[in-house]
């Protein structure tokens, strides 16, 4: 099926269902209930029902999702039998926490280098990652198409724009800097400092039970 018409937000979810049917499936289980499914990944059922349809899984009544036919899928679509390389810039400590981390849960994404400016830094190998000078960029960035940015805000737009020169097509950003890419690029900002206080906000101003 072609990928490209599966909306975004349903591209969005597709790892969680992923992460839960492998689980399932390494239980032994074959087949899933939309209900059982939207308890575990917390989505509605009538959104999962949509989702499901677009890549012609669709439930029977009583009988649910077949576990196999749906991570055969993902599978395909989400790259599963192909690693995806990821640089990381910035070695502080959000990105030394990354290295360590190397979303080894994930069968499917590695970081694989690492840069810095930090001359103590360069040369070191960080949870297996070696880490080299960000003016090596050029030459040892090769065909990676993903970086996480973990650089000083400060530092982001110059980063970025090396990136883009080198012909990256998505950046995970860390940094609190809002940056400017061209629209073929794809930038996902995640600012952790305000995810938590809006969470702290919400807790105070809003109950969950109105
Ligand atoms: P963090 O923000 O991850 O907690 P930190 O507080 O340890 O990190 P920062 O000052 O935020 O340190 O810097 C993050 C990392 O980015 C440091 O290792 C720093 O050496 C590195 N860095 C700073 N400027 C650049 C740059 N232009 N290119 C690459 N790395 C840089």
């Amino acid at each position: 099926m072609d990928q490209n018409k599966i909306p975004q937000a349903t591209a969005k979810r597709l790892p969680l269902y992923y992460r839960f049917l492998n689980n399932l499936n390494q239980q032994g289980k074959n087949r899933v209930s939309s209900k059982e499914l939207s308890e575990a990944v917390k989505v509605d059922s009538a959104t999962i029902r949509r989702d499901f349809s677009y890549f012609g899984a669709l439930g029977k009544k009583g009988y649910g999702y077949n576990v196999e036919y749906l991570l055969g899928f993902f599978r395909s679509t989400l790259d599963q039998n192909e690693i995806t390389e990821v640089a990381l810039i910035g070695v502080g400590n959000l990105g030394t926490a990354f290295l360590n981390y190397n979303f080894m849960k994930n069968n499917n994404i590695r970081i694989t280098i690492a840069f810095d400016a930090d001359t103590e830094k360069v040369g070191k190998d960080i949870g297996g990652i070696p880490v080299h000078h960000i003016d090596e960029l050029d030459e040892k960035l090769n065909d990676i198409k993903v970086a996480i940015l973990t650089v000083p805000a400060a530092e982001a737009d110059i980063i970025t724009n090396k990136l883009v020169e080198k012909g990256i097509s998505g950046i995970l950003n860390f940094t609190p800097a809002r940056i400017t890419v061209p629209k073929h690029i794809r930038v996902h900002h995640i600012d952790l400092a305000v995810e938590l206080q809006a969470l702290v906000y919400f807790l105070k101003h809003y109950s969950l039970d109105n």
